[in-house]
Parts: structure tokens; C-alpha cells; sequence
């Protein structure tokens, strides 16, 4: 069916679908791989449109291919569809009434990207090659890209180019951010056991305290940062759980401490973790204990490319003014999308979404995170654009 009507009529005309669609699917959030309800609705929507849809992919991933009426290339388009664990305070009338809360926006992500697929569904037939829809589970943790992954996703789907959009609940409505190059960094997530051997806390002298040890090898880790890696290198070493003992008076035998490195270069990456270990192994040996040190997960950074890059934005000037594009300042977090960006050049942007009166709003995974839905029917047109321009004649 070729749509007569001009793109921005047929987009405002879905609008209202589409928030509700999203406010449903914020009142009914998921965690990682337990999207179920989500890729349901989410495969139910894409079939009616006419796309062909593989579920389960990674799990819980939802995947739709558009092919177009005419030969050409393939774009790919990836959203994330997971939430939090986290109870809600937004208040909303649409706020979620169980412990889990798309406070990330993620919600916002589906419900553009399955507007954008309804309507380019609707000009398959204009669409010179194909565009494939990937709805990634389990984005929070970094663990869903790489289970579509391990699902053999990338060598069923290839694709030339990926692109990605991020809600930015700090950003202006409408404004889009992207830079090439590292945009988030990379990470790997990382457990040390401190073993020393337990007892009286009236006799610290017949034990070895892997309490004190731990104190030692969380402050000698933050050298790794100030005096082993170059100062304009990106680089963080954080240490967010400790655990240890059971009693004030007994000795325990163990501490058990987890966190995360974040890095953008590979050389940065080898200068922490090989800190990491030798600190914590040097530390704890020289206090009289051991220190094991387990490889938890990882994910790449995020490397947006220079081409792929330089065209979306000249896109998104078309749709929202040049002076709404501007850079995306290189982030400390970390997100799967790296997976997609290394198996194919694309780019990965943000689109701001700021409630102004809502300062509360701003911060994504807190409590009372929210977004101006008025970003949306620009997140569609966005893709639409870009995939309009890919594959057009
Ligand atoms: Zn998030
Ligand atoms: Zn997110």
C-alpha cells in the first residue's frame, strides 16, 4: 500500500498510537530476559505490518526485516527494550505499579522504532533493499547484544549500516547529539576474593583480617587511575560492592569485593586490568592472604563511523534545523550497542527529551526519570529519514 499522504501528516497522525503505546509499555516494564510481554507486543505489531519477524533471538530479542520492493542495501535499525530494577516515584498516571521501572527511557525506544516500521512498512515498496529491525533484550547489563550474538544474529542479519537512537532526558526536546569515534566506553565487570584465615576480633594477631586487606586494595586501586594511566585518557576504576564478616566481634575469613573498569583504548583497558590483578595480588600477599581475581563480562566501547556518522547528521539537520545537531560528549557509561557498532559501521545518537519543569526528571535510572513525549514523533522521523535517503533511488 503506497501512502499518499506527505511523511510529516502520516508521523502525526501515528503520534497518539505511539504514546500510547509507550505509556503501555512503561506501566508494564521488564527486566533483562524477561521481556516477554514486550517482544510480544512488539512481534505481534510487526507482523501486522507486514515484516517478516523472528522471536526469541537472544533470548528475548525480536527481530523484523522490511524488504523493500527494489534491490539495494541494508540498513539496520536497533532498539532496546529491557527495564530497571528499581520501584518507581514518578507519579504518573501510567507509572509502574511493580519493582521494575523503564527509567533509561528504553520504552520510548520501542515505541519510535515500531512507529518508524509501521510507516516504512507502508513505502516498502519505494524502499530500494531492506531494513532490518532489531529489538535488543537485556541492554542494562551489556549481556543482550552478545546473546543475539551467541543466537547467531550478525551472520543471519547482515547489514551495512546500523543506527541507534539514546532518549536524553537531560538533553533539549528535539535536540540530537552525535560525534564519531568513542562515545561510551568500554567495560569489564570483575570479582576479588580476599582469603585470609578468620577469628576472635579480641586477637587480630592469630588471624590474617582480609577486612583491613580490602580497605588497602580499594585505596592502592586508585592509583591505577591517577598515576598509571595518561591523564587525557579516559579511564575508571570503581569498587561498588564489599562484603564481608557477619559479627562485629569475629574475624571473617574472606571479603568479596566487585566492580567495573571503564576505558576507551585498548592500551587502557591492559593497564587496568593488569593493575588490577598485580595491586590486588601484591596487596593481599603482602598482608599475609590471597587475592583471587575472576573475569566477570565485558562489552566494547561504543565507536561511532566517521561516514555513517557525518550522513545521520546531516539527516537530522534536514529534520530538526542544524543548530539542534550538535557533538555528543564522549560518556563514562557503557552500552551493548558497541556490539553492533563493531560488526558494522554505524551510529549511535541522542535525542534529547527534556521535561524543562521537571528538573527531577533529568537523571536516567533514577525514581522519578521521565521524558517529553514530544521528542518521539522526531525520533521517528529520524529513522525514517535516514532510511528513506539509504534506500532511495
Ligand atoms: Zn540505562
Ligand atoms: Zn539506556
Amino acid at each position: 500500500m503506497r501512502s499518499a499522504m506527505p511523511l510529516s501528516d502520516e508521523i502525526s497522525a501515528a503520534t497518539p498510537g505511539m504514546i500510547a503505546l509507550r505509556r503501555d509499555i512503561h506501566a508494564n516494564p521488564e527486566i533483562e530476559f524477561r521481556e516477554r510481554r514486550t517482544a510480544a507486543i512488539i512481534a505481534e505489531r510487526l507482523t501486522a505490518a507486514g515484516l517478516t519477524v523472528e522471536e526469541g533471538v537472544g533470548r528475548t530479542g525480536v527481530v523484523g526485516s522490511l524488504q523493500g520492493g527494489l534491490d539495494g542495501p541494508t540498513l539496520m535499525i536497533r532498539a532496546d527494550i529491557d527495564a530497571l530494577p528499581m520501584a518507581e516515584q514518578t507519579g504518573l498516571q501510567f507509572a509502574s505499579a511493580v519493582d521494575a521501572m523503564h527509567a533509561c527511557g528504553h520504552d520510548s525506544h520501542i515505541a519510535i522504532a515500531l512507529t518508524a516500521a509501521e510507516l516504512l512498512a507502508r513505502r516498502r515498496s519505494d524502499l530500494h533493499g531492506r531494513v532490518i529491525f532489531a529489538f535488543q533484550p537485556a541492554e542494562e547489563n551489556n549481556v543482550g547484544a552478545q546473546a543475539m550474538a551467541d543466537d547467531g544474529f550478525f551472520d543471519r542479519y547482515p547489514a551495512d549500516r546500523v543506527i541507534a537512537l539514546h532518549i536524553s532526558a537531560g538533553e533539549p526536546t528535539g535536540a540530537v547529539t552525535a560525534s564519531s569515534g568513542p562515545t561510551m566506553a568500554g567495560k569489564d565487570t570483575f570479582r576479588l576474593t580476599i582469603t585470609g584465615s578468620g577469628g576472635h576480633g579480641a586477637m587480630p594477631h592469630l588471624s590474617v583480617d582480609p577486612v583491613v586487606i580490602a580497605a588497602h586494595v580499594v585505596t592502592a586501586l586508585q592509583t591505577l587511575v591517577s598515576r598509571e594511566t595518561p591523564p587525557n585518557e579516559m579511564a575508571v576504576v570503581t569498587i561498588g560492592e564489599i562484603h564481608a564478616g557477619t559479627a562485629g566481634n569475629i574475624i571473617p575469613a574472606t571479603a568479596v569485593m566487585s566492580g567495573a573498569i571503564r576505558w576507551n583504548s585498548k592500551e587502557t583497558q591492559k593497564t587496568l586490568l593488569d593493575g588490577l590483578i598485580r595491586t590486588a595480588k601484591g596487596v593481599a600477599r603482602a598482608m599475609r592472604a590471597d587475592a583471587e581475581y575472576e573475569w566477570l563480562s565485558g562489552t566494547p566501547p561504543c565507536v561511532n563511523d566517521e561516514e555513517v556518522t557525518d550522513w545521520m547528521k546531516g539527516v537530522a539537520a534536514g529534520v530538526v534545523g542544524a543548530d539542534r545537531v550538535s557533538a555528543m560528549e564522549p560518556k563514562t557509561a557503557s552500552d551493548d550497542m558497541s556490539l553492533f557498532l563493531s560488526a558494522m559501521p554505524g551510529c549511535y545518537f541522542g535525542l534529547g527529551a527534556a521535561i524543562e519543569s521537571k528538573p527531577e526528571a533529568h537523571a536516567h535510572h533514577s525514581p522519578t526519570f521521565d521524558i517529553d513525549e514530544a521528542a518521539f514523533p522526531v525520533g521517528v522521523e529520524l529513522f525514517m529519514k535516514a532510511a528513506l535517503d539509504y534506500l532511495g533511488p
